[in-house]
């Protein structure tokens, strides 16, 4: 690692010489441009990151991309992210490559913008720079208990079974035979697709040795799959529900009480969301001959947590207090409130996957603590600080915001490249 940063404050140095006509052939491939080539910096190697480097290269045949990335290899979440039994998604890590092994752009691991060299001093070395270091921090849940053993973050359990170096060490405790995951999306969905999923079909997949063993000798049998609304505000895909529903030996376990009203609204829904519903409807209907299976899953609806359960030690999580909610207007707009009810549930593994935010990685960078984004105006930083008024460089953001996505930056690469 030291060596890395080694090379990286070397050459950092030499960009900065390089606002001169170059003859370091140490930095040939940098520099083969000539020394007016617009030169960009890149921080994050995200998706992000590299399908921006990669709009740059193709807009402009003289401009030199550097990709600035904490980690020591590259694609971020598509890396540690991602599911192991969703190769096809990864494929893009292929386009990657091409972008990293392009002549004009140069990849650099290990090297933490904002602790091993500032914005400013990349400001200074680079006609632009792009902000894509994604979303790392945990939307915490705000209630008492959450800091309890057995309660992780989406983000860190699936850190840990993808390899993320800083998650190796995480040891979830899978004795248990329920666990619960708040939060409704695809991350959710994948984290309770692993947990149940069969032993013999992970260990086909690139699931980390150490998480293939702790989950094989896993006792959670139930994964409740709890959302703060309802069946039709749910907000991962059909194609997530299905592979639920296709777990081998598994059963889903819903309340239809939950459903009332669903089938009649189906008519007004688009037909994506229709589609969901219905498959979700269809869950309700037992199968008898799934009755003898020993795992289950479930959505709960129309909950929020409003404390995590100790056990009598007060250290590890045994259930989550719920407050029951009711729905306040309709679609995708519809808001949970408080009916005042409360339910508990028990369990012994809790795994929040309730949202990602963006932070701050350099103090010189505009910040808004509230929405936690960069402020920026088509993802040209906009601040009132000094970002804004200097000429030389400009920062661009690829939307540095609360939920991550994979994000094309079509319009922000325009706007550096032109
Ligand atoms: C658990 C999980 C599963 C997902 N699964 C899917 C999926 O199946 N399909 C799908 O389409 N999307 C999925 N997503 C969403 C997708 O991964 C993200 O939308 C996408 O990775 C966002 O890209 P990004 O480049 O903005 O951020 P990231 O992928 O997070 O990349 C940001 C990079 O910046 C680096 N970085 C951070 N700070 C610094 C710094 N100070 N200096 C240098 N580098 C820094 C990080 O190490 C990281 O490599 C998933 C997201 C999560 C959280």
């Amino acid at each position: 690692m030291r060596h890395m940063k080694r090379s990286f404050l070397a050459l950092h140095s030499l960009l900065q010489e390089s606002r001169c006509p170059c003859a370091l052939t140490s930095a040939r491939r940098l520099f083969s441009a000539c020394a007016s080539s617009p030169k960009v910096c890149i921080v994050g190697g995200g998706p992000a990151g590299f399908y921006t480097a990669q709009h740059l290269l193709k807009a402009r045949s003289d401009l030199v991309v550097d990709i600035y990335e904490r980690l020591p290899v590259p694609f971020g979440l598509v890396r540690f992210g991602v599911a192991p039994d969703h190769p096809e998604v990864k494929n893009v890590i292929n386009t990657f490559t091409q972008t990293a092994r392009h002549e004009r752009c140069s990849f650099y691991g290990n090297v933490s913008v904002g602790t091993d060299v500032s914005v400013e001093e990349l400001k200074k070395a680079y006609h632009a720079v792009v902000l894509s270091y994604g979303a790392e921090g945990n939307r915490s849940m705000g209630v008492s208990g959450e800091k309890l053993a057995g309660v992780f973050s989406a983000r860190d359990f699936v850190g840990w079974y993808n390899g993320l170096p800083s998650k190796k060490e995480l040891h979830p405790d899978l004795s248990c035979e329920t666990a619960v995951v708040l939060g409704q999306g695809n991350v959710a969905l994948d984290v309770a697709r692993i947990l149940l999923s069969p032993w013999d079909f992970l260990k086909k997949t690139d699931i980390t040795q150490q998480a293939l063993e702790s989950l094989g000798a896993s006792r959670v049998r139930r994964v409740l799959i709890v959302g703060r609304r309802g069946p039709l505000q749910i907000a991962c895909t059909i194609k997530e529900v299905r592979e639920m529903i296709n777990l081998p030996e598994t059963k889903a376990d819903m309340l239809p009480g939950e459903f009332e009203g669903i089938a009649e609204a189906l008519k007004d829904l688009p037909r994506p969301r229709k589609r969901l519903t219905e498959l979700l409807l269809k869950t309700l209907k037992v199968d008898e001959g799934q009755q003898m299976v020993d795992k289950q899953w479930g959505f709960r609806f129309l909950r929020s947590p409003v404390e995590v359960l100790p056990d009598a030690d007060g250290k590890k999580v045994t259930g989550v207090r719920f407050s029951i909610n009711t729905l306040e207007g309709s679609g995708e707009e519809a808001r949970a409130l408080p009916t005042g009810q409360t339910q508990d549930i028990e369990c012994g593994l809790l795994i929040s996957s309730i949202g990602y935010k963006s932070l701050l990685i350099d103090p010189s960078v505009p910040f808004d603590p509230r929405t936690s984004t960069v402020p920026n105006e088509m993802g040209r930083v906009s601040d009132t600080s000094d970002f804004g008024q200097d000429a030389s460089c400009n920062i661009i953001t690829t939307r540095i915001q609360p939920k991550p996505s994979l994000i094309h930056t079509r319009e922000d690469c325009t706007a550096v490249a032109g």
